[in-house]
C-alpha cells in the first residue's frame, strides 16, 4: 500500500504538468491531473528546443531515447542582418555539447507531450483526466477541493498550478510585455536551405527572428519591440498577424536560398501572435495548499529556450521537497499511510521557492537581454551584437556564465539512474546511482 490519503492535484497537462505526473508517480505520491483540453497531446503550439538541463531530467525519467527519436539536434546558429548579410555564426550549442555532453534538440510540442504521456504506465496514465477545466480552488480541513467547469470536483492535499501563463490558479499578474512575438510552424521541406538541425537568426533594429528546423517542421519566432511596454492582455486577430507580415515579411530567414518570412508564413501549418510577458511571480505558494510551477510561476521571452526547460526543473525541485516531506511524515508516524502536516508542506514549498526563484530571476533577465541584443534595444546591445558576438571569445564569456547556472540544476534525488549527459563541466547535483527507498509504490 502507498499513501492513499496524500494526494496532489495537478492543474494543467502541458509539458510541466505531465512532468509532474512522472515525478510524483516515481515518488510514490498519488495524484490526479486535470487538463481543460480534450487531450494532452495536441498538434498545436510552438515547437520546443530542449536544452541539456531539461534533457537530463527527462533522461532520468527514462525518456531520452524516445525524445532523441522525434527530435533533431542543433549545432551552429547562422546570423544574418535584415539585409541578409552574415553577422557571424554563434557556436554556443557546441559549448553545451562540450560542457554537458549533448546538443540542444528541437521537437514539436505534439511529440514532446506524446512522449511524456505515452511513457506513463497505465496506473498513472489513468490519473490524467481531460476536458477538466479548473475553475476554483477552496481550502478544506484536510486540504483542498478543486472545482471544474463541468461541475465535477476533486479533493486533495494540495494543488500544483501548472496551468500556464494565463493561470487560473495564480491571480498575481506582475508580467510586463516589451515584445510581441509572431511564431509559426511550416514544413521543413519548403526550402532547400532548411534541414533537420538548421538554426538561424536575423537581427536588427527593433525586430529579430529565430528559426529552428526539426524533422518535419521548422519553427520561426519573430520578436518585435513594442512602442510601449504593457501589462495589458492583448488578444490579436488574424488581420493583426497579416499586418505584422506586411511590416516584416521581407526579412530573410536563410542566407543562400533567400527564404523570407513571408514565404514561410504563406506555407504555415500554424501561426500565433502574442505579447511576450516577462517576469517571475513573487510568491510561488500560499495557504500551505497551492503551489505554482512552469509558466504559471514565470514567463520569459523564448530567445534562450528557457521556459519549458525551467518548468521541468521546477517540478524536480518541488517533487524532491514533497518526497522528503512524505518520507519524514512516514518516519515520524511509523506508517506509510500518512499526510504531511500543513506546516511541513509550507516548509517544503518555501524550500522549493528558495531553490528555484533566484535562478529563475537570473534566467529571465538573461532571456530579456538576449532578445534586446538581437533587436538592438540599446546602443550598447547593438554594438555588441554587430561587432562583438561574432567572436568566439565573446561567445565563450556568455556561455561560461550560463554554464555555471546550468551545472547547478537539480535532479530527482529519489530516482536512481545513469548519468548519460556528461562533458567537461561536472554537474553539481549528480543523478544518484542508487537510492534507499523505492519509487512508485501505490496502485
Ligand atoms: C513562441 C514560443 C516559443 C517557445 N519556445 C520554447 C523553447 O524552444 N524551449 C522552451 O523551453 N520553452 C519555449 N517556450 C516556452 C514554453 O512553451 C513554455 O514555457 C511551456 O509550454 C510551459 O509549460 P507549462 O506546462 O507550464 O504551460 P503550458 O504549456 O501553457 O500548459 C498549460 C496547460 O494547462 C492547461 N490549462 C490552462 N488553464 C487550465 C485550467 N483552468 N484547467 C485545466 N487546465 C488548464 C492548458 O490547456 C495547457 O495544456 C516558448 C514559448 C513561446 C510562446
Amino acid at each position: 500500500m502507498g499513501s492513499p490519503s496524500f494526494k496532489v492535484i495537478i492543474a494543467g497537462g502541458g509539458p510541466v504538468g505531465l512532468t509532474a505526473a512522472h515525478a510524483l508517480w516515481r515518488a510514490g505520491v498519488d495524484f490526479v491531473l486535470l487538463e481543460r483540453a480534450e487531450s494532452v497531446i495536441i498538434d498545436s503550439g510552438p515547437d520546443q528546443v530542449l536544452l541539456p538541463i531539461g534533457l537530463r531530467v527527462l533522461g532520468q525519467l527514462g525518456l531520452l531515447d524516445s525524445l532523441r527519436n522525434v527530435s533533431s539536434h542543433l549545432t551552429t546558429i547562422g546570423r544574418l542582418d535584415h539585409s541578409g548579410r552574415s553577422m557571424g555564426d554563434i557556436h554556443c550549442f557546441f559549448h553545451e555539447k562540450r560542457c554537458f555532453g549533448a546538443f540542444p534538440r528541437v521537437l514539436s510540442r505534439h511529440d514532446l507531450t506524446r512522449v511524456l504521456y505515452d511513457s506513463l504506465p497505465d496506473v498513472p496514465q489513468n490519473k490524467v483526466l481531460t476536458n477538466k477545466e479548473v475553475s476554483s480552488i477552496s481550502s478544506t480541513q484536510e486540504g483542498v477541493s478543486v472545482s471544474c467547469a463541468d461541475g465535477s470536483s476533486y479533493a486533495g492535499s494540495l494543488v500544483i498550478g501548472a496551468d500556464g501563463a494565463e493561470s487560473t490558479v495564480n491571480d498575481e499578474q506582475p508580467f510586463l510585455a516589451t515584445y510581441r512575438c509572431l511564431w509559426m510552424r511550416f514544413p521543413t521541406n519548403i526550402s532547400p536551405g532548411l534541414y533537420p538541425g538548421f538554426a538561424s537568426e536575423t537581427h536588427g533594429q527593433d525586430v529579430a527572428t529565430q528559426s529552428f528546423s526539426g524533422k518535419g517542421t521548422t519553427m520561426t519566432r519573430v520578436y518585435e519591440r513594442m512602442k510601449k511596454p504593457t501589462r495589458k492582455y492583448t488578444k490579436y486577430s488574424q488581420s493583426d498577424q497579416d499586418t505584422f507580415i506586411e511590416r516584416w515579411g521581407h526579412l530573410p530567414l536563410t542566407a543562400n536560398d533567400k527564404l523570407t518570412l513571408r514565404d514561410a508564413y504563406e506555407n504555415r501549418i500554424e501561426a500565433g501572435l502574442l505579447s511576450l510577458e516577462e517576469g517571475v511571480v513573487r510568491n510561488w505558494s500560499w495557504s500551505s495548499r497551492v503551489v505554482l510551477a512552469g509558466d504559471a510561476a514565470h514567463a520569459f521571452t523564448p530567445s534562450t529556450a528557457a521556459g519549458c526547460n525551467n518548468g521541468i526543473l521546477d517540478i524536480v525541485a518541488l517533487a524532491n521537497e514533497l518526497h522528503a516531506a512524505l518520507r519524514d511524515a512516514r518516519a515520524e508516524a511509523g506508517t506509510r499511510d500518512v499526510v504531511p502536516t500543513a506546516d511541513r508542506l509550507e516548509a517544503a514549498f518555501r524550500a522549493y521557492q528558495e531553490t528555484r526563484r533566484d535562478a529563475v530571476v537570473e534566467i529571465c533577465e538573461d532571456a530579456s537581454n538576449t532578445t534586446s541584443l538581437a533587436t538592438w534595444g540599446t546602443w550598447a546591445h547593438k554594438s555588441l551584437d554587430r561587432y562583438g558576438l561574432g567572436w568566439g571569445a565573446v561567445q565563450g564569456y556568455f556561455v561560461k556564465q550560463a554554464t555555471s547556472v546550468a551545472a547547478n540544476m537539480p535532479v530527482l534525488e529519489y530516482v536512481a539512474g545513469e548519468e548519460r549527459l556528461t562533458g567537461k563541466t561536472p554537474w553539481v547535483n549528480p543523478i544518484p546511482s542508487r537510492v534507499l527507498t523505492s519509487g512508485s509504490s501505490y496502485s
